[in-house]
């Protein structure tokens, strides 16, 4: 079956970046913020853990924020409507900082104009821990931010968290496509590669490869973001 639909992962796929660290600075900036009501080291346990719980979440009824809500101010007593406004303060205003950690790599912008010259659907396809608005700002980051995007993957829209399968039958289910007809391309030989087992056609990247131990799904196809968009070319 012809592919129709690309699914593309952001952080170490369309925004070179070391995850790890990226993750690390972020929390610390966030923690930073949060000081004043609660101290750092007792935040990121408590951020750890809500993610944690979202991760592991397959409750199909509860969004990815309804579930890190519950857990995060069950858990600190903090209450949501007074730390929100300083989430969402923090997302536009210290986030942006972050891009020092990111490497941006103009072969991403290439890729999504082959894809869309060759009239596939675009999906970001980034795992859905995060509010969009710090999407958007990576998507910008990465210098791709105006494309049509069909779908992005927010922490306010899915229900499911990768590596669960279910992340990817979500997206199955609203764009109504075959997983014969998509494309996932990734950088996590767990995360992205476990699209695999829904018969999705997965391209593992390895400009930021995360591989933590053996790989339990091969990837149909490997290679650089260069090699990527000459595949692309080949479609
Ligand atoms: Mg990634």
């Amino acid at each position: 079956m012809a592919i129709s639909t690309l699914l593309c992962d952001l952080d170490g796929t369309l925004l070179p970046m070391d995850t790890e660290n990226f993750m690390k600075q972020y929390m610390r900036l966030l923690a930073q913020r949060v000081s004043p009501y609660m101290p750092a080291q007792e935040f990121v346990h408590k951020l750890l853990a809500a993610t944690h719980k979202m991760v592991i979440n397959n409750d199909p009824l509860k969004t990815n924020r309804e579930v890190f809500n519950e857990e995060f101010f069950g858990s600190t007593g903090l209450r949501k409507e007074e730390l929100s406004p300083v989430f969402e303060d923090f997302y536009s205003r210290d986030f942006p900082s972050l891009a020092q950690y990111t490497k941006p790599n103009a072969v991403a912008r290439q890729v999504l104009a082959k894809a869309q010259s060759k009239g596939l659907t675009l999906v970001v396809a980034t795992n859905p821990v995060f509010p969009m608005t710090a999407i958007r700002e990576r998507l910008r980051w990465a210098g791709v931010d105006d494309f049509g995007f069909r779908l992005v993957t927010s922490y306010e829209e899915m229900h499911f968290c990768k590596p669960n399968p279910n992340y990817y039958r979500e997206i199955l289910d609203y764009l109504k496509v075959n997983p014969e007809e998509c494309l996932m391309v990734g950088n996590d030989a767990e995360e992205d590669l476990v699209a695999g087992e829904l018969k999705i056609t997965t391209f593992l990247v390895e400009d930021c490869l995360i591989q933590r131990g053996t790989m339990n799904q091969r990837p149909d196809y490997q290679g650089s973001m260069t090699d990527l968009l000459r595949l692309l070319e080949t479609l």
